[in-house]
């Protein structure tokens, strides 16, 4: 009899028994994904097709890019760089073998049992798992669901892994595509989009709503809309497509503007329209668990489900579908089923579009604030005012901090820019602690650093920033 069982290795999953055992629970992951040699493929998502091989191709194509545009204004020539796709694959894929056996050993040295198959919940202390060759059942005291999320298919355009592809295929294009199309200007048409036309894709996206980012700050929005499409990316708003059917020579999407219809001839089309959850086949009717109508399992504040014991985090419940939230998910659940009294800073959660510059973002928006009718102040710093980011040649965008008018306390922080993330989450630092524009502004940040620029914007929110005029009356 196990204390916890844990379906899905993902970086919920992962995570959730990691610390299970840290704890002293006896716990086992169960894994469905297997590798060529029939081993557990752990690490989920995440790991094998999402944050870090997506991350890889980012920063390879990034450098790519920096080589042919931007070498030459440092005084540095070198000629037209040669682009060997097939090795900057291998890099990829060596990334992912490298993190995805670290796993395999974090779990050895944790004393995590795997167990590979695919597991189905019978009921809050049983678990069948049925792999090629066998079915066995598992009991348990505590069950953990974290089996994540799958890329959304559209019926209009069907997935055919060769020219029309979702994420995971974007990820191993052979060739760069002369022409892409991107269906969904979200998280993942913005990064992957950016790996393509970096590397000398002509890319055209096509979103169907008529507002870009509308997560994000709308200054913000307004401006990455600009500087992606300066880059290259052709982001068209409000553009429904109708069809999308792939021919010998090319696929040929058909879509809908303002009552217009027209063609976009595509070599390769990637999908990008969203994930949806992972509970085909998890749940036995006797468990009495049930999904919502979008396919997600209800949760409370504390991933507990509707039936005792049985746990859910990750992609597979509510808000959003980011790694750092799932693991945090796990680490809570885990740390409750040993008698811990653990809770999650939900609106403490950062999000972050890892494209050139960065775009990223923890806490509320100045709209969401005016909507809830809370008074604010903001304070914004231009990253052109910042002389590191001017050193390095990367001074576009800026960044926002907001706090309460009264009584001062950071609400959220805003970026596009460089470093953006790594800035925002000296935000995430300070809002955990509860720190005040203030406290922000009297906290001493090295010099010449990018994340100065996080201090002067602390500072502008009560009319003290230095090196920008902003004095309040
Ligand atoms: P998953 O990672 O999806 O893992 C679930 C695991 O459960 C899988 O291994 C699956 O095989 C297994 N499983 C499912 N059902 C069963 C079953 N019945 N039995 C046994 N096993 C089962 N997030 C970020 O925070 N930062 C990023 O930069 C980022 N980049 C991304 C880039 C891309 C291209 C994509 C697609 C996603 C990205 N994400 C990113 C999102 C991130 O990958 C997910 O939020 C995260 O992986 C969710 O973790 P999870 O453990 O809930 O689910
Ligand atoms: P998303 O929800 O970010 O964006 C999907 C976009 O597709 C939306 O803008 C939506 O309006 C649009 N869309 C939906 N249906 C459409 C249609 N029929 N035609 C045209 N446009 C359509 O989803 P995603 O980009 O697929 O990413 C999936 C998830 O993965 C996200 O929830 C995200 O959190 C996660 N992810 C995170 C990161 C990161 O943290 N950096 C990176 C990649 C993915």
């Amino acid at each position: 009899m196990y204390d916890v069982i844990v379906i899905g290795s993902g970086p919920a999953g992962y995570v959730a028994a990691i610390r299970a055992s840290q704890l002293g629970l006896k716990t086992a992951c169960i894994e469905k994904s297997f590798d060529s040699e029939g081993n557990s493929q752990l690490g989920g998502t995440c790991l094998n097709v999402g944050c870090i091989p997506s991350k890889a191709l980012l920063d390879s194509s990034h450098r790519y890019s920096d080589a042919i545009n931007h070498f030459s204004d440092h005084g540095i020539a070198v000629g037209k760089p040669k682009l060997d796709i097939s090795k900057m694959m291998d890099r990829k894929k060596k990334i992912v073998s490298q993190l995805t056996s670290g796993v395999s050993g974090l779990f050895k040295a944790n004393k995590v049992i795997q167990v590979l198959g695919h597991a189905k919940i019978i009921d809050a202390n049983h678990v069948e798992v049925t792999s090629k060759d066998s079915s066995e059942i598992i009991e348990t005291k505590n069950i953990v669901i974290a089996s994540g999320s799958s890329p959304i298919n559209i019926s209009v355009a069907e997935v055919n892994h060769k020219d029309i592809v979702d994420s995971t295929g974007a990820l191993e294009f052979e060739a760069v595509p002369k022409k892409l199309g991107i269906i969904g200007a979200g998280v993942i048409g913005l990064e992957l989009g950016s790996v393509w036309s970096r590397l000398g894709s002509e890319v055209t996206v096509l979103e169907a709503m008529d507002e870009f980012l509308p997560m994000a700050d709308k200054r913000i929005a307004k401006d990455v809309f600009k500087e992606f499409n300066k880059q290259g990316l052709n982001i068209n708003l409000g553009c429904k497509v109708t069809s999308a059917s792939s021919s010998e020579k090319a696929v040929n999407v058909t879509y809908e503007n303002d009552g217009n219809i027209s063609d976009l001839k595509v070599d390769k089309l990637i999908v990008a329209v969203g994930r949806k959850p992972n509970t085909d086949n998890l749940l036995d009717q006797k468990c009495g668990l049930s999904v919502d109508e979008k396919g997600f399992i209800p949760v409370n504040d504390f991933c507990e489900t509707n039936v005792q014991n049985i746990w859910a985090i990750g992609d597979v419940v509510r808000g959003p579908m980011l790694a750092h939230k799932a693991s945090e998910e796990g680490i809570m659940v885990v740390e409750r089923i040993a008698g811990k009294h653990a809770d999650m800073a939900y609106d403490l959660v950062p999000s972050v579009i890892y494209t050139h510059p960065e775009v990223a973002w923890v806490g509320k928006t100045e709209e969401e604030l005016a909507e809830a009718g809370l008074e604010f102040k903001t304070g914004s710093f231009p990253f052109a005012a910042s002389g590191r980011a001017l050193a390095t040649g990367e001074s576009t965008g800026f960044i926002k901090v907001i706090a309460d008018k009264k009584t001062d306390t950071i609400l959220g922080v805003h970026a596009f820019g460089p470093s953006a993330a790594d800035i925002v989450q000296q935000g995430v630092v300070a809002m955990e602690f509860g720190a005040s524009a203030e406290d922000l502004g009297l906290t001493i940040f090295s010099h010449p650093t990018v994340s100065e620029a996080l201090h002067e914007a602390a500072m502008a929110v009560n009319g003290q920033a230095i090196h920008i005029g902003n004095r309040k009356k």
